[in-house]
């Protein structure tokens, strides 16, 4: 069995594949082999020490498998299930691991391995970005930031599905095919996006910018919305805000804003079911589809996490064990 392991904070060369031992699972927990396992940008935080981790530590927070063993209790998962899993618990970077049987979901015959890891902690985010943090109505103009990574995909999806207008973000034009495939009515470049939003919504600007960008948009992001628009700050792929003077929402436009995160949507059992059976009912029905840009060796996580750093990826990413 093998699992990438970081001794200290910092770039990606601090990731090592190493031999582990994976025991058996103590009551509540399953041991699951990975298939495939999803890569997110949450995952080069714990890894640089923006968002620290007890070390030395494994990585990864999401991947696809197979049942081997449970503990004690668990009784929602069985042995030789495919499960699909994502978790605030880092370890996914292995072909094996123990996990709280809590996040473990049944896959249906329907949805593949490489798909459901390349989707599923993504799309669980979407839903709530969309669903209940933002409660988007059909004929709402949305911003998305980065609309061509890995969230941003499978967000212009969603929100063109239920209605939105969708204008997206990317940062290079071999970017634009992607969004404007997943849905996107109109894609920007970075520069001046407040002007051009404006140009396309008959002055007014949009109703909410949903952003994971961070720093470098934060500014154009709120010069997008109309009066009283919402901004949602999920993420922070060009490094975090910072401090803000609260004044600037009044300055702006008596505008909302909100620095969501999914474990928080997703804690309560109750939501954790709702959401989980939204996101398969998506999947089912067609209106949401990965787009697997591109995969790397378990051995190879360094690249993986050069390239998602480097901008140099679209759609989810995934690692094979
Ligand atoms: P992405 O695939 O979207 O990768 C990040 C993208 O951000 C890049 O491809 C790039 O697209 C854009 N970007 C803009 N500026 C920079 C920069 N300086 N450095 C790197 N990238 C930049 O990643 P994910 O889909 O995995 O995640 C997107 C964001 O959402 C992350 O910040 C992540 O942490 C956050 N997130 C938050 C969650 C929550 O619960 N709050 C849950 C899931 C994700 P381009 O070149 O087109 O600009």
């Amino acid at each position: 069995m093998k699992a990438i392991r970081f001794e200290t904070a910092g770039g990606p060369e601090v990731l090592q594949l190493v031999d582990v031992q994976v025991g058996e699972p103590a009551a509540g927990e399953a041991r699951v082999r990975h298939s495939a396992i999803g890569v997110n940008y949450i995952d080069t935080y714990h890894r640089s020490g923006l968002y620290p981790l007890p070390l030395p530590s494994g990585l990864g927070v999401e991947a696809a498998g197979v049942v081997e063993a449970v503990g004690e209790g668990v009784t929602h998962v069985s042995v030789g299930d495919r499960v699909i899993y994502f978790t605030n618990a880092p370890g996914a970077y292995a072909t094996h691991r123990l996990i709280a049987a809590r996040w473990l979901v049944r896959l249906p015959d329907a949805v593949s391995d490489d798909v459901a890891a390349a989707v599923w902690l993504k799309a669980c985010t979407v839903e709530f970005l969309v669903e209940r943090c933002a409660r988007v109505q059909a004929g709402d103009a949305v911003l998305v930031q980065a609309a061509a990574g890995g969230v941003g995909v499978l967000l212009c999806q969603w929100l063109k599905a239920i209605g939105a207008t969708v204008i997206g973000t990317v940062g290079s034009d071999d970017k634009v095919a992607t969004a404007k495939a997943a849905g996107a009515d109109h894609v920007l470049a970075y520069a001046d996006v407040p002007a051009k939003v404006r140009e396309l919504t008959g002055g007014e600007g949009v109703s909410c910018v949903i952003d994971g960008v961070g720093k470098s948009t934060f500014m154009g992001s709120l010069d997008s919305l109309r009066r009283r628009g919402l901004h949602i700050s999920y993420g922070n792929a060009s490094g975090p805000i910072g401090p803000v003077d609260f004044g600037i929402l009044a300055m702006k436009g008596s505008l909302f804003t909100t620095r969501p995160t999914l474990f928080d949507y997703y804690a309560a059992d109750s939501d954790f079911a709702a959401g989980s059976a939204r996101v398969l009912a998506m999947l089912a029905a067609g209106y949401i589809a990965p787009t697997i840009g591109q995969s790397f060796a378990l051995a190879d996580a360094v690249d993986a996490h050069r390239a998602l750093e480097g901008r140099a990826t679209v759609g989810s990413s995934l690692l094979r064990p």
